[in-house]
Order: C-alpha cells, then sequence, then structure tokens
C-alpha cells in the first residue's frame, strides 16, 4: 500500500490552489500538484503516476473543467481516478454535466473544509462516490 497520497488540484485560481494547501495539510503523506487548468492537468496526468484524487474547477480558460471531464473519462488508464467537481454556486448546468460525466463528488464555493475533508477521507478510504448512493436523478431534482 502506497504511504503517498498524490492529489491534483485543478484550479484557475492561485488562491484557490493556497486554500487547498491549507485544508490539504492534514494529510501528512500527501503530495500535492497543481494545475491551472485542464490541459495543464493532462500533461501532469501524463508524467507521474499514482494519481489518487483530483480537485477540479469547472471554469477555467484553456481547457474547462467539463472539457477536462470529457477526456479523461474516455482514457482508459485516468478514467477510474475520483474527480470531486468544486464549482461556484450559479453554475449549476456545467456542474450537473461534469456530474453526468462521473465526477465522483462535488462541493460548491463557499464551503466549510469539514465539507472537503470527509469527501476527502472518502476518496482515499476508497468508500463508495456518495453520488451513486444519492442518485444523480435525485440531485437533479433539488
Ligand atoms: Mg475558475
Amino acid at each position: 500500500m502506497s504511504t503517498l497520497n498524490k492529489i491534483l488540484i485543478v484550479d484557475d485560481s492561485h488562491l484557490i490552489h493556497q486554500m487547498y494547501r491549507l485544508i490539504l495539510t492534514r494529510y501528512k503523506n500527501c503530495a500535492i500538484l497543481d494545475a491551472m487548468n485542464g490541459l495543464e492537468a493532462l500533461d501532469i496526468l501524463s508524467r507521474e503516476g499514482g494519481i489518487e484524487l483530483i480537485l477540479l474547477d469547472i471554469n477555467m480558460p484553456i481547457m474547462n473543467g467539463v472539457q477536462f471531464m470529457e477526456k479523461i473519462k474516455a482514457d482508459r488508464l485516468y478514467k477510474g481516478i475520483p474527480i470531486i467537481v468544486i464549482s461556484t454556486e450559479g453554475k449549476e448546468d456545467d456542474t450537473m454535466r461534469a456530474l453526468k460525466l462521473g465526477a465522483w463528488g462535488y462541493v460548491v464555493k463557499p464551503f466549510k473544509p469539514d465539507v472537503l475533508h470527509d469527501l476527502i477521507e472518502k476518496v482515499l478510504a476508497k468508500k463508495p462516490s456518495p453520488l451513486m448512493a444519492a442518485g444523480i436523478k435525485h440531485l437533479q431534482a433539488k
């Protein structure tokens, strides 16, 4: 079993990267990789093995989160990597597309760190997606 959890942060805001790094400090055996858009993230994935979790923004230049997920889910090497979509309020359409593409979970900004902690713990413990349990149809109705 690997002792190092590799987490890839994909967001076009440097401030958000800093915030996630702060939230992730509790995971001592955690290597954090940073990408500013989907294209950078694909490049990192092609070079780095063993990424266990992707924290994904939706609204980004060059390649957005939905376009990134379309690529990832079509690639047998990467499609199994859990993705937590972290989107902004008012972008429900994009979030829903990402969920339909198979996001493991999602969080809406602004959020409390504990909300993200809970999801990360579940991903690293290889627990099933709460979205699968709730059913995306149920989420659509909200
Ligand atoms: Mg953004």
